[in-house]
């Protein structure tokens, strides 16, 4: 039986298919740390969630 070591994400037993994870879902977790956005995956930009050019003064 191969040894793999222990995932990075919940300390289980690797495993072959996912190594150096334990599931996909924990490679995925892994994924979404390192692109600094937690879970947020595939998720579209909001349109005028922030547009400095309409920042008109008033008054
Ligand atoms: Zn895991």
């Amino acid at each position: 039986m191969p040894q793999f070591g222990k995932c990075a994400i919940c300390g289980k037993q690797a495993t072959e298919q996912f190594n150096p994870f334990c599931s996909k879902r924990c490679a995925q977790v892994d994924l979404g740390r390192w692109l600094g956005e937690g879970y947020r995956i595939e998720t579209p930009e909001r349109p005028g969630d922030f547009n400095p050019e309409n920042d008109e003064e008033m008054g």
